[in-house]
């Protein structure tokens, strides 16, 4: 039986892989990845010599030929018997990148869907570092309950989100570029109620030489990134309780 293992990579710091992730991706015959070319620091530093190859991004069956023609082979692979990892350019795959989309296009295929199949895949996670769980645990915010809300819209249904953010019992983090963390932190002020009191807590470069948790009120952490434009770089999780 084919093994299709999704394999955590770190987020920031190289040195956050795990032993198994290490044995596993010099195990495959194929790594699969979002950039071959970010994934080729983590190989050439741990002396990984697999081949790579890039993962459609996109639900594109049918529209466009060299993307489908990807599926076709990774298909063809796992039929031969052929063991695959598949990885993200940063944390766990899937989270909020096109990996999810490639997993479940496999189980479809592979797992115990059609029961005319001999064929089967097994999908493997080897579990590590994800922004959002890292950026949890040391938020000092309660966190025995939350909800993930991956990427904010950009347009339709923002301000509903962010009302529904502003009312919510449990805590709500979500992944932000830094293009758009003033904004986000405007829109808190402006549905955070004084009834509701909010706390929010940005965690920036997690991992990585500028590392950087800011709390306080949306007004306080809107503030803190006007006052100092160069924390308003790099990647950002966002916690609110
Ligand atoms: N799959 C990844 C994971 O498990 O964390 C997330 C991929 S998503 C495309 C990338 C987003 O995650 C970034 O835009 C940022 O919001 C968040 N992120 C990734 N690395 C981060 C870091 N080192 N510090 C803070 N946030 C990070």
């Amino acid at each position: 039986m084919a093994k299709f293992y999704v394999v955590a990579t770190p987020i920031g710091n190289m040195g956050d892989i795990t032993l198994r992730a290490i044995e596993t991706l010099k195990s495959v015959d194929l790594i699969l990845c979002e950039d071959t070319r970010e994934t080729k620091k983590i190989l050439q530093k741990y002396n990984i010599n697999t081949a790579t190859m890039s993962y459609p991004s996109d639900d594109v069956v049918g529209k466009n030929s060299r993307q489908s023609n990807k599926f076709s082979k990774i298909f063809e692979l796992l039929e031969e018997g052929k063991n695959l990892a598949l990885v993200s350019d940063a944390g766990t795959p899937g989270i909020s990148d096109p990996g999810a989309m490639l997993v479940s296009k496999i189980k479809e295929k592979f797992n115990c869907v059609r029961q005319d199949l001999t064929q089967e895949v097994q999908v493997i996670p080897i579990p590590g570092p994800s922004a959002v769980i890292t950026a949890l645990s040391a938020s000092g915010l309660p966190i025995h309950e939350f909800t993930f809300l991956g990427f904010l819209p950009h347009k339709k249904g923002r301000e509903t989100l962010f009302k529904e953010i502003a009312g919510a019992k449990r805590t709500m983090v979500f992944y932000e570029s830094p293009h758009r963390i003033l904004k986000t932190l405007e829109s808190l002020v402006k549905f955070c109620s004084v009834e509701n009191p909010k706390k929010v807590c940005i965690a920036r470069e997690l991992t990585k030489i500028y590392e950087e948790f800011k709390t306080g009120s949306p007004a306080e952490v809107l503030q803190y990134l006007i006052e100092n434009p160069e924390k308003q770089r790099g990647e950002f999780t966002v916690i609110v309780s």
